[in-house]
C-alpha cells in the first residue's frame, strides 16, 4: 500500500499512516526499521519540511511524526501550518524533540502539537503513542462522517415528505388539490375570513350531461375531457390563494379567497366560456352540441358560530338552478 485513502480506514480503524517530517535521513530509517515489524502502519518520510504540507495532503496521514529543528524552516511554524491548513487541521500531531524542555515543550503545544517525545524514543512508546492518537483521529473522521450522513438523510426526509405531502394532497386523475385537502383549506380559510372579517367565495363547477358524454365516448374519453375542464380551471385561478380543487367525479370546486360576489361571477362566467370555446364534441343537449360546465356561486362573509359548509351548501343550491335553468351558466346561491 502506498496511498491510503480515508475510506480505506473506514473499514480499518486500527490502521495507521504514519507521516514523519525530519531533515535527517537516520532518523527516518530507524523510524521505518521500528515500525517494520507492525501491522497495519503504513510510513511515509519527508525530509524536506518545504514539502510537508503537500506530502500530508497528498498521503493523508493519521498521525504526523515532526522534527522541531531543521534547516531552513522551524518545525513549530510548520505546526501552526498544519493547524491553519484544512486538510490537516485536525491530524494528530506528535513533536520530535532532541531534549526535555519545559519551555520547548510548553511552545509545542501552544502551537498546535498533541503530543511530545524525545528522539529517539523507546519503540513499544512510539508505536503506543501513534495508534493511540492514530485511532483517535479515525473516530473523529468516522464521526464527522456520521454527522454528514445524518444531515443528507435528515434532508431527503424532508424532501420525500413535501412530495409525500403533495401527493396525499392531489387528485390522481388531474392534479388539482384533492377532497381531503379541498375540506382542509375551506376549514382554514372560513376561519381565516372570520378573523379578518372579509368575504370569501366558492365555485362548485359540474359538468354537463356527463354520464351520456362517458356513455357515448367511453370512460378513457370521458377521463380526457375532465382533464381539460380541470386544466381551465387551474388557469382561471389567478391568485395564489385560489385554490381548485376536484370535489368529486366531474364535480369540480373553486375557492375563491378575500373576492367579493361580483369578482367571483366574472371569473366563474369566463370559466364558463373558456370551457364551451374548447369545444369538445358531445351529443347532449343536441346533436353537433359541445362539452360546457354550469357553476353554482356563493359569496359569504362568516359570523361567530358559523361553518364553511353554509357556503358550500348555497354554491350548490346556485349550481342547482344553474342546472333546472337549461345549465351552462352560472347560479348564484
Ligand atoms: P348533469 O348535466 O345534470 O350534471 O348530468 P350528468 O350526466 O353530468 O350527471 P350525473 O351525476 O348523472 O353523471 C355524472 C357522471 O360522471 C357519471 C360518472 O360515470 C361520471 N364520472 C364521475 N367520475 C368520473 C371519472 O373519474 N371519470 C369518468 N370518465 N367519468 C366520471
Ligand atoms: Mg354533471
Ligand atoms: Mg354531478
Amino acid at each position: 500500500m502506498t496511498e491510503l485513502q480515508l475510506d480505506d480506514f473506514k473499514t480499518d480503524e486500527n490502521a495507521a499512516m504514519v507521516l514523519l517530517v525530519d531533515d535527517q535521513a537516520m532518523i527516518g530509517e530507524a523510524v521505518r526499521r521500528g515500525l517494520s515489524n507492525e501491522e497495519n502502519i503504513d510510513f511515509h518520510f519527508c525530509a524536506d519540511p518545504h514539502q510537508a504540507i503537500a506530502h500530508a495532503v497528498r498521503i493523508k496521514p493519521t498521525v504526523i511524526l515532526q522534527d522541531l529543528v531543521m534547516p531552513g524552516l522551524d518545525g513549530l511554524s510548520l505546526v501552526r501550518e498544519y493547524r491553519n491548513h484544512p486538510a490537516t487541521k485536525d491530524i494528530p500531531i506528535i513533536v520530535l524533540s532532541t531534549k526535555e524542555d519545559p519551555l520547548i515543550k510548553s511552545a509545542a503545544f501552544a502551537a498546535g502539537a498533541n503530543d511530545y517525545l524525545v528522539k529517539l524514543p523507546d519503540n513499544i512508546e512510539l508505536v503506543a503513542r501513534i495508534r493511540y492518537h492514530s485511532r483517535s483521529y479515525m473516530t473523529l473522521l468516522q464521526r464527522d462522517a456520521a454527522y454528514r450522513a445524518l444531515r443528507v438523510s435528515q434532508q431527503q426526509l424532508l424532501d420525500t415528505n413535501l412530495v409525500l405531502q403533495r401527493l396525499m394532497n392531489s387528485d390522481g386523475l388531474t392534479g388539482l388539490s384533492n377532497r381531503r385537502h379541498f375540506d382542509e383549506y375551506m376549514e382554514l380559510e372560513w376561519r381565516r375570513a372570520l378573523r379578518e372579517q372579509s368575504q370569501m367565495s366558492l365555485l362548485m363547477i359540474d359538468v354537463d350531461y356527463f354520464k351520456t358524454y362517458n356513455d357515448t365516448f367511453g370512460h378513457l374519453e370521458g377521463d380526457e375531457a375532465l382533464r381539460k375542464v380541470a386544466t381551465a380551471i387551474r388557469e382561471a385561478s389567478a391568485r395564489p390563494s385560489d385554490l381548485p380543487a376536484r370535489y368529486g367525479g366531474e364535480e369540480f370546486a373553486l375557492v375563491l379567497p378575500n373576492t367579493s360576489q361580483g369578482g367571483a361571477r366574472l371569473m366563474a362566467e369566463k370559466l364558463r366560456m373558456t370551457v364551451a370555446a374548447l369545444k369538445i364534441p358531445h351529443i347532449s343537449p343536441s346533436e353537433g352540441a359541445s362539452l360546457t360546465i354550469s357553476i353554482g356561486l356563493s359569496t359569504m362573509t362568516p359570523t361567530a358560530g358559523s361553518n364553511c359548509r353554509e357556503l358550500i351548501s348555497a354554491a350548490d343550491k346556485g349550481l342547482y338552478s344553474a342546472k333546472n335553468n337549461g345549465r351552462n351558466q352560472v347560479g348564484i346561491g
